[in-house]
């Protein structure tokens, strides 16, 4: 049997055990951290050799791939976090539908964790996730009517 170079190489990966793999992804993580232009050398070495049809149908395939899983995930999260601050419906007027619902700040304190903890949009969902959802007082469930509605309603008291 001749060696096959790429075959062996492709075995090697698969036969990783999980914890094997981790370490190797955190260990050129860190890499890439610590060599951003190397990195980026690399990246366009790597690009020149495949040609650049090939790479941008490459690129393509996983930004699909990416923004499927980044979809379903964000999904799962919003409804995890949901449930943990009250339920998947409107405390106010009991809608359901989770593409309508948000997470709201009881004591509008929103804008200052944007601030200081540079979560926007989505962020908050897997940050409240990786915090094992804590302040269960400062946070419910809106939709966007009756979040738009209390947030009218703060503007006129000027608050
Ligand atoms: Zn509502």
């Amino acid at each position: 049997m001749v060696f096959d170079r790429k075959e062996y190489s492709k075995n090697y990966y698969k036969n990783l055990t999980k914890e094997q793999r981790n370490k190797r992804n955190a260990y050129s993580r860190g890499w890439r951290l610590k060599n951003p232009e190397k990195y980026k050398a690399s990246k366009l070495k790597w690009r020149k050799n495949m040609g650049e049809t090939k790479w941008k149908a490459l690129c393509k395939k996983h930004n699909k791939k990416w923004s499927n899983y980044n979809k379903q995930k964000l999904l799962e999260d919003k409804k995890n976090c949901f449930e943990a601050y009250g339920g998947c419906v409107c405390k106010l007027c009991n809608f359901k539908d989770i593409r309508a619902l948000t997470l709201d700040h009881v004591n509008n304190d929103g804008a200052k964790e944007r601030k200081t903890k540079r979560l926007t949009g989505n962020h908050i969902y897997s940050y409240l996730r990786r915090e094992g959802y804590p302040d269960k007082h400062r946070y419910q469930v809106l939709c966007f009517n009756c979040n738009t509605i209390k947030e009218a309603i703060r503007r006129e008291n000027g608050r």
